[in-house]
């Protein structure tokens, strides 16, 4: 399948939050965003044939787009268990192949390694209610996943410091690219109504000890 029919599959069949939870940071990743993400893992050959977590799945975008580029199995992790029947609503439109699990990410203990983690971690950006921030998803998800793809704030500051962090987490950034995330509601910005926000979509792996 190519970037462009993709990004138009999950467009057309994947359904968003009905009622997202700004305690939980819900927001989609946009298609194009998720289609950008997934293709370019599956040309670095992170996602055929490859066993996929989607870890903060919520309505299980990343995981579906990995599945329909080729992983073997995917394993889709959500917190909010209100959710779990639009992902499976999700996986159902499209024959898609997934273990769902309602479980929070920090009290997980999955019985295998994954090849591929995607993850698109709620960035503690409301910190008045947030009690993690993206740096402690991605070190849990360490514990279980060969390479990550994990999507991040872009601003120019963090594209500075987000290497050196993940390294002080026992990660090596192997590469990373900026995208543009389309901010629809106004979790974030209160003074409009749609707004381009920059992230930084970063591919890491733990640093062998
Ligand atoms: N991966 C999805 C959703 C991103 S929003 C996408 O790309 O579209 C972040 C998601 O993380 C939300 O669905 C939220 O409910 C979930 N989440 C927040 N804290 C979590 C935790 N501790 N464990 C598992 N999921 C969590």
């Amino acid at each position: 399948m190519r970037r462009k029919d993709l990004e138009i599959t999950l467009q057309r069949n994947v359904q968003s939050f009905e009622n997202p939870k700004i305690e939980l940071e819900q927001y989609q990743t946009p298609p194009r965003v998720a289609a950008n993400l997934v293709f370019r893992a599956f040309e670095l050959g992170d996602i055929v044939d490859k066993s996929i977590v989607d870890a903060c799945a919520g309505t299980g975008i990343l995981g579906i787009a990995a599945r329909l580029m080729g992983a073997n199995d995917i394993t889709s992790v959500e917190v909010d268990k209100d959710l779990i029947d639009v992902m499976n609503k999700n996986f159902s439109l499209l024959d898609i192949a997934s273990i769902a699990i309602t479980s929070d990410i920090f009290d997980w203990e999955p019985d295998k390694i994954f090849d591929t983690a995607l993850v698109n971690p709620p960035f503690g950006i409301n910190r008045m209610q947030r009690k993690f921030k993206d740096m402690d998803f991605i070190r849990k998800i360490k514990e279980f996943s060969k390479v990550i793809w994990s999507i991040h704030d872009g601003s120019p500051t963090n594209q500075k410091k987000l290497p050196m962090i993940f390294q002080k987490n026992g990660l090596k950034v192997l590469e990373y690219y900026i995208d543009e995330f389309p901010l629809t509601n106004s979790y974030f910005f209160h003074t409009s109504k749609r707004k381009e926000y920059s992230v930084m979509v970063v591919r890491s792996t733990k640093i062998s000890q």
